[in-house]
């Protein structure tokens, strides 16, 4: 039996996590589960799921949910050492990081720090901490799984490939919702058209950054410390029927990459089962009804937020922090209807021109930036 913690739970990564836990029974537990305030759907997975523990970062919700599960043995946590618990709980084997936003940072160390394989969604992580995590990781001994569609499919093409160099990485996008479109013709565009997305089921906020293609950047970024590459090796590429998830060129010419529907279970699937495959009961990817697969240049200057992470990535230090914070404070202010959808990728650029670049910063100091950069952006918005 595999033990599992999940951190964020309740979201579209924790419940389609569940989905496959349900589909696994026999071979997966739930230990450990959290979420940041929906309490009432938290407490029907305590109840169907009985883990050991279960946190809440809202400190109030935290203390309804505990009046709420006094008839059972389920423990519950708040806040941060919460997290941290579900993150290190002894019992579990590996820790699904589906929470959004830099708060997965600290608890994603302390679960590497005690040995806990990790199947990473949570992309901020390796984003802002890259340099932290992995050389964290190695010496713990411990896997770092990904489970976004993209690092999972590469993962997969590099299965048996030790050794042989990559050319490239070929990192598929479906170009979102405004894919083909001028910068003139998105200067309206409203929340729900942003958050109408093609072809995945997702968070609004990754909605959000897929539509800008922000998220594209971010997962740039990802590759980039998951497979060891440099940035010029990671070649976006805009597939509009995300059928191919993403692919790896090597020195020799053949280019491997993974297929499949757009179904977030699967790379969750695999992650939790590596390096075994078990059966996804799931729409199976039919080639004849789909029948033909494009591809395109990203339009880097429409979608200048992809390119502001290029140069965020390749200033390294604290950039990929102010970046990846501005983005997320402009992305709720967007949701908020509060600015533009243009303006995201303009705070951004501003907040890279004005926030403080630091070389090498340690998780403290990623989180000061983090601040800083939500001081900026709010001392000028
Ligand atoms: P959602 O917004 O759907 O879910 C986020 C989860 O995190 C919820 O359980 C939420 O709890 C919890 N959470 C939010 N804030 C806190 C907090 N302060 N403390 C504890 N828990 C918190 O996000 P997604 O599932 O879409 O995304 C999760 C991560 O996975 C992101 O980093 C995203 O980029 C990445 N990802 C997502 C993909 C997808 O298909 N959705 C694909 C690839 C990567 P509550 O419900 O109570 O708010």
């Amino acid at each position: 039996m595999k033990k599992i913690a999940i951190l964020g739970s309740t979201g579209s990564i924790g419940t389609q996590t569940l989905e496959v836990v349900e589909q696994n029974k026999t071979e997966l537990q739930v230990v450990a589960l959290s979420a940041g305030s929906n309490i009432s759907l938290l407490e029907k997975q305590a109840r169907k799921y009985q883990p050991q523990l279960v946190a809440v970062w809202d400190e109030k919700k935290a203390g309804e949910l505990k009046e709420n599960l006094a008839d059972t043995d389920i423990k519950v946590l708040a806040g941060m050492e919460g997290l941290l618990s579900v993150a290190t709980i002894e019992s579990s084997d590996i820790l699904v990081t589906a929470i959004v936003g830099m708060i997965g940072i600290r608890p994603t160390i302390a679960a590497i720090e005690s040995g806990k394989d990790i199947a990473l969604a949570n992309k901020e992580t390796l984003v802002t901490a890259g340099h932290i995590i992995m050389p964290l990781a190695k010496k713990c001994n411990v896997k770092i799984l990904p489970v976004d569609s993209e690092h999972s499919a590469i993962f997969q093409s590099l299965n048996g490939e030790k050794g042989n160099k990559i050319d490239k990485i070929l990192l598929t996008a479906s170009g979102g919702p405004f894919r083909g479109k001028s910068y003139e013709e998105l200067e309206n565009v409203k929340v729900e058209d942003a958050l109408k997305h093609p072809n995945w089921s997702m968070g609004k906020k990754i909605t959000i950054d897929s539509a800008t293609m922000v998220n594209k950047g971010l997962e740039v970024m990802e590759a980039k410390w998951l497979f060891d590459v440099s940035l010029g090796q990671i070649q976006v590429v805009v597939h509009p029927q995300s059928v191919l998830h993403s692919a790896v060129q090597f020195m020799d010419g053949a280019v491997i990459g993974q297929m499949g529907t757009p179904d977030m279970r699967l790379p969750i699937l695999y992650a939790l089962f590596y390096p075994n495959r078990r059966t996804l009961y799931a729409e199976e990817l039919d080639l004849f009804s789909i029948g033909t697969l494009t591809f395109e240049r990203p339009d880097m200057e429409t979608f200048f937020g992809l390119s502001l992470a290029y140069d965020a990535a390749d200033a390294g230090g604290n950039m990929p922090t102010v970046f990846n914070a501005a983005n997320e404070k402009a992305v709720a202010m967007f949701l908020d209807n509060k600015i533009k959808f243009l303006e995201i990728p303009e705070i951004i650029a501003e907040s890279m021109q004005e926030v403080y670049y630091q070389e090498n910063p340690s998780l403290e100091e990623i989180l000061n930036t983090e601040k800083a950069t939500y001081e900026f952006i709010e001392s000028r918005w």
